[in-house]
């Protein structure tokens, strides 16, 4: 919360600053110019070097702000595998000078080439080259090489190329007592069906946003009990690969917010019990499953850390755990790249 916050206001006061500060110089330049007993050249020389100091103390502390803005932005470890990421450095694209249209709508601010992986919209971030993407690998992906499509601001579209290495995951054998959570009979199934759909919805929200935190903090305290992957068997039958990241802990147990977001979806859910879906920017959703209550509803600005529901065991779970989902580009990645001390 103190971070976001801080951010946010330190921003909103430099915008301050910069309106006020570009106020200021098209002020002093005018009254340069309006005392025409000042010779021409005078006034090309006053104004000029005002107007080029003022915009030099401004792309200084532009650089300053994006460094800071960079060094605080911790990366999710790259592990080019399935279900893991990408980090995929993109080529600068400066806006030429004729695209004066581009310049005038958007402001003289580098602006980010978009990027696609599979059709889906990829995250990207300033880098210290100019931008990277941050890739999510669907689980099912063959090892071998694949190509990110990347669209520059202006100009044409080009690939990059990257390779995805192999991982093997492992199985899991899981006991349910409750044969209705193996194989629903067909009056939940229509239930079940509406909350695909709306669990689609929410992991294929796109919001566009600039400045995002990747600098996670761990959602729930407690033991990480099932990771990311395993191939699972419900009752001897082969089910769908665990989508996220499990943390075992009592039932109350806080689980907070891992970074800035909004709430897009609550819901008690068939399989996933209470659950809370968050977004934090550029396709980058998260998944909250379980829960023995929820602390938050749709459409909330959640800071880093605030308070989102309690650990429990609703829907189909084997004991109190939070199952945590991790989303980037619509594909859902590991949870654990993101933890600090990976
Ligand atoms: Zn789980």
């Amino acid at each position: 919360m103190i971070k976001g916050t801080s951010i946010n206001s330190l921003k909103s006061r430099w915008r301050r600053w910069k309106c006020a500060q570009n106020a200021h110089v098209l002020r002093v330049h005018s009254a340069f110019s309006r005392i025409s007993a000042l010779p021409s050249h005078l006034d090309r020389i006053y104004g000029g070097t005002l107007r080029l100091k003022s915009q030099a103390l401004a792309s200084l502390l532009i650089l300053t702000f994006s460094t800071a803005l960079l060094a605080g932005n911790t990366l999710p470890r790259a592990e080019p595998v399935p279900g893991g990421i990408a980090i995929i450095s993109l080529p600068a694209s400066p806006v030429p000078e004729k695209d004066w249209w581009v310049r005038i709508t958007q402001g003289n601010a580098p602006i980010p080439p978009a990027a696609y992986f599979n059709g889906q919209r990829a995250l990207i971030i300033p880098n210290e080259t100019g931008w990277a993407a941050i890739v999510g690998i669907p689980l099912e992906t063959t090892p071998g090489e694949y190509r990110l499509e990347v669209q520059p601001v202006t100009g044409i579209k080009e690939t990059i190329g990257f390779t995805v290495r192999g991982k093997e995951y492992a199985a899991q054998y899981i006991t349910l007592k409750d044969q209705r959570k193996v194989e629903p009979p067909p009056e939940d199934l229509k239930r079940i069906e509406k909350e695909a759909e709306q669990i689609k919805a929410a992991f294929a929200q796109w919001s566009e946003q600039r400045d995002i935190s990747l600098d996670f903090i761990r959602p729930a305290q407690g033991d990480l009990s099932s990771p990311f992957g395993l191939r699972r068997f419900f009752n001897g039958q082969p089910r769908n690969p665990h989508s996220g990241l499990d943390i075992a802990a009592p039932i109350g147990t806080l689980v907070r917010a891992p970074s800035d977001g909004t709430v897009i979806a609550t819901g008690d859910y068939f399989f996933n019990g209470n659950t809370v879906f968050l977004d934090h920017g550029q396709g980058l959703v998260t998944m909250y499953c379980h829960l023995s209550s929820i602390a938050v509803r749709p459409g909330q600005r959640i800071a880093r850390g605030a308070i989102i529901g309690a650990v429990g065991m609703t829907g189909r779970a084997t004991g109190p755990h939070l199952h945590w989902s991790v989303s980037l580009n619509n594909t859902r990645v590991d949870p654990a790249l993101f933890l600090p001390g990976r």
